[in-house]
C-alpha cells in the first residue's frame, strides 16, 4: 500500500493535482507556491504548496500534509479511497510532465558519473556550477533510463509516448548532454546534444515550446537572442543576463509571439556560418520583427563563430559588448 502510495504521488505531483482542479498559485520562488486555501473560506491567500517536497500548509487552517492528506480533508476520503481515486483520475498529459521531470532528474545525477560528459561541457566552455544547476544540466548515456523509470512505476507504453524510449523500447537519449524545455514551468521536451559522432541537435517528439527562460528575460528593453543552448550557456556565464534561446534559427509560432508581446530591441546574435545561412535567418528575422514595430539588430560574429565559439576562444564580455554597440539595424 505504501509503495503504490509513493508511486502514484511521483505520478501525479500535488501541485499538479491542485491545477487540476483550478487551484491558482503564485510562484513565491525556491519551487514554493501561495494561493486560497481550497480547505476553508478565505480572502488573503494563506495556503502553501511546497512543489520540491509535495507537500501544502495552510497558516489560516493548520492543515498540511502531502497529497493523499488533501484528499482526504477536502474529499473526506479515507486513505484507501483517496488511494483508489488518484490511479483513476492520473491524466495523461499530467503523467508525460511528471515522466520527463523524473527523467530530467536522473539525467543531471548521471552527468556526476560521466567525466565524458563534463570533459564535453568543459571543451564548449560551460563550466559554472551554479548555472549548470540551475539550466539542470544532464547526460543521458544510453541505456540506463528504462530500467530506472520502469523499477519507479512508469508504463513502458507512457515512456515511448514521451518518446524516451523506442518502439524497440531502446532509449531515446544516447550519449547526449540534455537541457530540459520549459514551458509554464513544466518540462516540455528535452534537448539532447550529441557528444560522440551522431547527429547533433535531437528533441523527443512535440514541440520545442517557447523563447528559452522566456519569463526571466521579458521585462528587460534589450534582449540577445541566440540560436543554440551553448550560445545561452556562454553568454550567461559571461555575464549577460537578458538572454535567450530559440534553440535553432526558424522560431516557430509561440516564439514569435513572445518576441513581439512588448516594446523591445532584440539583438540577433546567430552563428556567422561560412554558408550564411544564419546571417539570412537573422536579416529575415530583423525583417519580421521591424515591420511588428520591434526593433532589431543584427550581431556581427567573427567568420565561423558562433557566441559559444566566441567565448571558447578567449572572447572576452567587454569584446561581444562592443559587438552589440556595433549591431547593425
Ligand atoms: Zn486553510
Amino acid at each position: 500500500m505504501g509503495e503504490d502510495a509513493e508511486r502514484l504521488k511521483r505520478r501525479l505531483p500535488l501541485l499538479e493535482y491542485l491545477r487540476q482542479q483550478n487551484w491558482i498559485g503564485r510562484s513565491v520562488g525556491r519551487g514554493e507556491y501561495v494561493g486560497l486555501c481550497p480547505l476553508h473560506q478565505e480572502s488573503r491567500p494563506s495556503f502553501y504548496v511546497n512543489a520540491r517536497k509535495d507537500v501544502f500548509y495552510c497558516h489560516g487552517c493548520g492543515q498540511g500534509g502531502d497529497l493523499f492528506r488533501f484528499l482526504q480533508l477536502s474529499e473526506r476520503m479515507s486513505f484507501r479511497e483517496s488511494l483508489a481515486c488518484l490511479d483513476q483520475a492520473v491524466p495523461r498529459e499530467c503523467e508525460s510532465t511528471a515522466v520527463l521531470e523524473q527523467a530530467a532528474t536522473f539525467y543531471e545525477q548521471q552527468l556526476e558519473r560521466h567525466p565524458e560528459a563534463r570533459q564535453y561541457l568543459s571543451q564548449r566552455s560551460v563550466h559554472d556550477p551554479v548555472l549548470m544547476r540551475e539550466l539542470r544540466i544532464g547526460y543521458a548515456a544510453g541505456g540506463s533510463l528504462r530500467r530506472h523509470l520502469r523499477a519507479q512505476g512508469y508504463s513502458f507504453e507512457l515512456l515511448q509516448r514521451a518518446g524516451l524510449i523506442t518502439e524497440r523500447g531502446i532509449d531515446a537519449l544516447y550519449q547526449r548532454v540534455v537541457f530540459p524545455l520549459y514551458q509554464d514551468e513544466h518540462i516540455v521536451n528535452l534537448y539532447g546534444r550529441s557528444i560522440g559522432d551522431a547527429f547533433a541537435h535531437r528533441f523527443l517528439p512535440g514541440g520545442k515550446g517557447g523563447l528559452y527562460a522566456w519569463d526571466q528575460v521579458r521585462h528587460y528593453p534589450e534582449i540577445i537572442l541566440v540560436e543554440g543552448l551553448f550560445d545561452y550557456a556562454a553568454l550567461r556565464q559571461a555575464g549577460f543576463v537578458n538572454v535567450t534561446c530559440s534553440l535553432g534559427t526558424h522560431l516557430n509560432e509561440d516564439q514569435l509571439r513572445h518576441m513581439c508581446d512588448g516594446q523591445r530591441t532584440v539583438y540577433v546574435a546567430f552563428d556567422a556560418d561560412a554558408n550564411r545561412s544564419g546571417q539570412r535567418a537573422a536579416e529575415q528575422l530583423a525583417r519580421y520583427l521591424g515591420a511588428r514595430g520591434i526593433a532589431a539588430r543584427r550581431v556581427l560574429l567573427p567568420e565561423g563563430h558562433d557566441p559559444n565559439s566566441f567565448f571558447a576562444r578567449g572572447g572576452t564580455a567587454n569584446q561581444f559588448q562592443s559587438l552589440l554597440e556595433a549591431a547593425q539595424p
